[in-house]
């Protein structure tokens, strides 16, 4: 299996550290101040993906997933009250209410998409100890020191540092921000503890004073609780490149010497409207509100089935109104297949499972699997392609062995193929394509009408 990694900058070849069939990974967990929009989730259904197909190529695995439910400030770095203590006051409920609440919900999502919840899930506020144990360690170790206001991390002690996103130690000099806490050494060191003024909703006692956890730190610290020093995979957004994880990096090297992961995975962003999701412009759309809409949790996990996970995906009404259409047919299609005795040609079949195979195991090109699944489904109907469609949809996570059966359309396969391709061609303005495939399915015997929600076929 190939693997893009953001450290080496290119598709590595797939080793465990250890040489066993058990693949131990971390990946950065939900910030439970709020509802998970879809962007989140799009990370989510990107480690799930990742997951899935490390089964797949026959490894187990041991995942490891945070809850961030302090440190989490307003900016990712030193800035801003904690996100939580905000939404604390914001929603007059305590921050432990919070937490509970929007971790319940954010599992929910995961039931929803079908994503399957990493063997560990782990509250940073009951990792406390073990943080306190990683700041101590990194102060004896010459990286950490106190001032005022908490523990801060020294990064012109780490050579190394920028080596994830290619910043230089330079570049963080020059886009430093002139610091209220003169105290620290360089403008750009981080916390990685916090002393807590009296007033402050969350805080622990430690060989500080009363205190919180730096965010970083939080991860640093519960990854190697329960992965070790080295691991295989970490995961996150790529917005963790140039912070938390370039910190974590740092932290890892300070104390143990080694970076914490081998190889390090990042989930581009999605946006809404061709451009960034926020509140204030009232598009950071959540599971519950798609459902609302009448778009199902499946459709959306197809929706983004269908973009690379490195690369920007769109979200606007019509993609998803055409990934609705689009996952309807597929699931009619299936049911066809479902339904039939016939036997497929061994040969085929084996020449798409190869296929599919090398497009999973080439950095998860799960768009082109898709693409397979598609042109196979376009076979005759056969039981035996039904059965791969299910095997596949280990890897998809579709839920396509639970779809209703279907009573309405007889169109046959062909049609309804034909009719995609033609849907494609006109999403591209191929309109040159998109007639001539009219016409072929004209002389086939059936009319394609074009609705508001993509296209109806009916026989002549
Ligand atoms: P948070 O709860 O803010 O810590 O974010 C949870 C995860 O969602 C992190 O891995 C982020 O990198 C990721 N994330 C945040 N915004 C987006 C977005 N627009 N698209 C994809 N992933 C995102
Ligand atoms: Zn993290």
């Amino acid at each position: 299996m190939k693997l893009y990694n953001t450290l080496t900058r290119k598709k590595d070849e797939f080793k465990t550290q250890d040489g066993t069939n058990t693949v131990r990974m971390y990946s950065c967990g939900p910030t439970v101040y709020n509802y998970a929009h879809i962007g989140n989730l799009r990370t989510y259904i990107f480690m799930d993906l990742l997951r899935r197909a490390l089964k797949y190529d026959g490894y187990e695995l041991k995942g490891v997933m945070n809850i961030t439910d302090v440190g989490h400030l307003m900016s990712d770095g030193d800035d801003g009250e904690d996100k939580m203590a905000k939404a604390s006051r914001e929603q007059k409920k305590d921050p432990w209410q919070i937490a509970e609440m929007y971790t319940n919900v954010f599992m929910q999502d995961f039931d929803k998409l079908n994503i399957e919840k990493p063997e560990i899930i782990c509250k940073a506020t009951a990792h406390i100890n073990e943080m306190i144990d990683y700041v101590v360690g990194l102060c004896e170790k010459g990286f950490g020191y106190e001032t005022e206001d908490g523990i801060y991390y020294d990064i012109s002690k780490f050579k190394g540092y920028g080596m994830l996103s290619g910043n230089t130690l330079d570049d963080l000099k020059a886009g430093a921000r002139i610091e209220v806490n003169s105290d620290k050494r360089n403008p750009y060191d981080f916390a990685i503890w916090k002393k807590a003024p009296k007033e402050h909703i969350m805080q622990w006692p430690s060989p500080w004073g009363q205190g919180y956890p730096g965010w970083h730190i939080e991860c640093s610290a519960m990854s190697r609780k329960y992965l070790g020093d080295i691991f295989d995979i970490h995961t996150g957004g790529v917005d963790h490149i140039p912070i938390h994880h370039e910190n974590e990096i740092a932290q890892s090297e300070g104390l143990t010497g080694k970076n914490p992961a081998k190889y390090w995975l990042h989930g581009e962003f999605m946006l809404v409207d061709g451009g960034k999701m926020s509140k204030s412009l009232g598009n950071t759309y959540t599971i519950e509100q798609l459902e609302k809409m009448g778009y199902s949790p499946m459709v959306f996990r197809y929706f983004c089935l269908n973009a690379h996970y490195r690369k920007k995906l769109n979200f606007t009404f019509d993609t998803m109104d055409a990934a609705k259409t689009s996952y309807e047919r597929l699931c009619g299609l299936l049911l066809k297949h479902k339904n039939s005795q016939d036997k497929a040609d061994v040969e085929k079949l084996n020449a798409f499972k190869q296929e599919f195979k090398e497009d999973v195991l080439d950095d998860l090109n799960i768009p082109s699997a898709l693409g397979v699944l598609w042109t196979m489904l376009k076979e005759p109907y056969s039981v035996d392609i039904y059965n791969l469609a299910i095997e596949f949809d280990k890897v998809f996570g579709l839920g396509l062995d639970k779809i209703k059966e279907e009573t309405t359309s007889d169109i046959p396969g062909e049609i309804i193929a034909k009719a995609e391709e033609m849907q494609n061609a006109r999403k591209e303005k191929n309109w040159a394509v998109a007639d001539a495939l009219r016409a072929e399915i004209s002389d086939l015997g059936y009319i394609v009408k074009n609705t508001k929600d993509g296209y109806e076929i009916t026989k002549k």
